[in-house]
């Protein structure tokens, strides 16, 4: 029997993936060649300090396929440079200009918006990546844009310092809006919950760069110069990395080795194109399709 179908003018094939069964029908023939990956980093590629499996050879087939491939997250803290380092000991292959990060994303939509003095609540991570961009640290007015991210050292001066400037006129940006975040062993505030901090003085609602804004997934999008549905977004989180791959238009898979479960999927009106219990089904993906 041909196991090809007929889909409009395109033949394909079953696909070596799960694919969620409401979707499956309308699955646009584009979306099975994507020329870009978009991965997340932590619950997809690696959980703490270990690897998920498969991944590492997942990656390199990908590549090999001729799929470019760039690392995207929310964190800000750390630099590309670190994060490729960190990846690369685990038995990822990464360039550092493969990192996109909230902070280097935020950055770079500042530097677009307008207006060069930006006050910092961060640490390291972003205060390299305005530098990057050419953008002033500064902690006098006037001030541009007040950034949030997260911030081990924060405290209540700088509650009211960066108050002051958005109460002022600044504009208000943050990396990102986790309220959480996991490091080692301890559960931490996130830049979500410092912002938090922020809005509820100013009365003023934060531009949020990070997932499950589109916004970091379309700096990436331009920096590899292609079109939404030439990439696909892998994550772990349907409320971060799925729910901003269908804000951006890209289409995504959720893999279940982070956060989120099939039974979420069920539950959620946020549906991925493609969902994988593992790398090991992803593997099949870039010689799965004639
Ligand atoms: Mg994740």
């Amino acid at each position: 029997m041909d196991t090809t179908q007929k889909t409009g003018s395109r033949k394909w094939r079953p696909l070596p993936f799960k694919i969620y069964r409401n979707i499956a029908s309308n699955l646009p023939g584009v979306m099975l060649r994507p020329k870009l990956l978009l991965l997340d980093l932590d619950g997809t590629v690696y959980r703490g300090e270990v690897p998920v499996p498969g991944a590492a050879e997942a990656i390199r087939d990908a590549r090999a396929a001729g799929l470019r491939v760039l690392f995207v997250t929310n964190r800000a803290n750390r630099s590309p440079g670190i994060v490729a380092r960190q990846l690369r000991s685990l038995g990822i292959e990464c360039r550092k200009d493969e990192v996109i990060t909230s902070a280097a994303a935020t950055a770079s939509y500042c530097a677009a918006h307008g207006g060069r003095r930006c006050h910092i609540v961060g640490e390291r991570g972003v205060r390299e990546a305005f530098a990057a961009q050419g953008l002033l640290s500064v902690d006098d007015g006037p001030v541009d844009w007040v950034v949030v991210s997260l911030d081990r050292r924060f405290t209540y001066p700088k509650l009211a310092k960066a108050s002051a400037f958005i109460l002022g006129g600044a504009r208000f940006v943050i990396t990102n809006s986790d309220q959480r975040i996991t490091i080692g062993d301890d559960i931490l505030p996130e830049a979500g919950a410092i912002a938090a901090s922020i809005q509820t003085v100013t009365g003023v609602e934060p531009v949020v760069i990070g997932k499950p804004s589109p916004t970091l997934f379309r700096e990436a999008l331009r920096m590899a110069g292609c079109a939404p549905e030439e990439a696909l977004a892998v994550g772990d989180y349907l409320g971060t990395d799925i729910a901003a791959a269908k804000a951006a238009g890209i289409p995504s898979c959720l893999m279940l080795t982070g956060v989120s479960t099939r039974a979420d999927v069920e539950r959620s009106t946020l549906r991925p194109d493609i969902v994988c219990e593992g790398w090991r089904e992803f593997r099949l993906f870039p010689s799965g399709f004639a």
